[in-house]
Order: C-alpha cells, then structure tokens, then sequence
C-alpha cells in the first residue's frame, strides 16, 4: 500500500497514519520528522533546512524530495509505505509520481482527512497536556482528572491555529485539483471516533 496521506492540524492525521501503518505492516515517511530528525543530527543538509523550518516556511522542494527518493529505496518501504507531510507542493507531486512509476510502484491513494474548520478549531484551541505526565487532553471530549498540571501549548493558541489552518489550505487548493484529475484522491470525513474514521479509510481504500 503506497498512501499519501493529507489531514490539517487536529484532523487525526497523525493518529490515522500510525494506525495504517500498523494494519498495511509499513513505514510512515514523515519529511517533517525526518528534517527535526537532521537538524538534531546537525548534519549539512540539517542545517541548510534549519532556516526555513525555524522561519515557518517550505523547505526547497529539491531537498525534501532527495530524502523522500532515499527513504523510500530502504529496504522496509519495498512493500509500501505511508507518506506524512509530503507532498506539499505540485512539483513535490509530480516528482513523486515520476519516482514511483520508475520504480513500477504508482501509488494507491490519496486520502484527504476532511474536518470542517470550526471543529479543527475547537480541538486544537481546548487541547491541553498534562506537563507531568505528557498526556493529552481535552476540556470539552476527554476532560482532565482534578489535578493535573494542564499547559496549553503555544501550537494550540487559537491565532496560531488559524494561521496553521490557513496554511493548510493554501497548500491543498492546488494538491487536491492535482490528484483528483489523477482520479487518486478519496476524501474520508474525520469526523467521528478514531477507529471509525479509521473504518471509513479502509472501506475507501476497498480494504473492507
Ligand atoms: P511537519 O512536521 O510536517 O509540519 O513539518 C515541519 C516543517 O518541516 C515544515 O514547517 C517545513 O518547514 C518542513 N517540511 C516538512 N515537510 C515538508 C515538505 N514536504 N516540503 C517542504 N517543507 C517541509
């Protein structure tokens, strides 16, 4: 199963692709994870993305599609993989697509995650996190027990999410266009229990 998976901030994406991931037996490949991943490293190419990524911007697609060819030629993306945070652009796409139909590997599917935006608002803005225990919470859906030592993070703050929201959109105005004239794009609604949008992600990819 070759996936791209795209969600906005707060839409499950994260917890969607850790659940494929263990159903279809692949790797997630996050380019964002892979990025802290080199920035930590303090390897060269670490560094050149440090900027950008600290400024908030794209990364040069060039870059972030050199990490994705090498990743996915390991050994353990041979059987698939599930792609997080990439593509980002329409150039990321079709350099994508011409990796993968080399490789004689096209992908599958495109799954949109779709929330309506005052719903991404709400559960990104009443998110907290208990700074003993890491756990997370939220004020209205999984309220915390007396006690804990909540924080909001800086991430959650609403100007901050609707500036993440926004993003978002500018990115998938020209993505979703682009995959749906490829006829791979399936929009699944977020909404719901997690292993209920799971379901609705399996029955998409016609794996139910
Ligand atoms: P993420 O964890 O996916 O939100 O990525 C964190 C940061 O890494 C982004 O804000 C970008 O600066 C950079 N980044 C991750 N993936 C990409 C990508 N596909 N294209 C360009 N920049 C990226």
């Amino acid at each position: 199963m070759r996936i791209v998976l795209l969600g906005a901030p707060a839409s499950g994406k994260g917890t969607q692709a850790n659940e494929l991931c263990r159903t279809f037996g692949v790797p997630k490949i996050s380019t964002g994870d892979m990025l802290r991943a080199a920035l930590a490293a303090g390897t060269p190419l670490g560094k050149e993305a440090e900027r950008y990524m600290n400024a908030g911007q794209l990364v040069p697609d060039s870059v972030v599609i050199g990490l994705v060819e090498e990743r996915t030629a390991e050994p353990d993306a041979a059987s698939g993989f599930i792609l997080d945070g990439f593509p980002r652009t329409v150039p990321q796409a079709q350099a994508l697509g011409d990796l993968l139909v080399r490789k004689g590997t096209p992908l599958d599917a495109v799954i949109q995650i779709d929330v309506p935006r005052e719903l991404l608002m709400e559960r990104a803005t009443l998110r907290r996190t208990d700074k003993r225990t890491g756990q997370i919470y939220h004020l209205k859906y999984n309220p915390p027990p007396p006690g804990a030592e909540l924080e909001h993070r800086a991430d959650d703050q609403e100007e901050t999410v609707k500036k993440r929201l926004d993003q978002y959109d500018a990115m998938t105005a020209a993505l979703l266009p682009y995959y749906q004239k490829l006829g791979l794009l399936k929009r699944v609604d977020g909404v719901g229990e997690p292993s209920e949008v799971t379901r609705r992600i399996l029955a998409a990819l016609g794996r139910q």
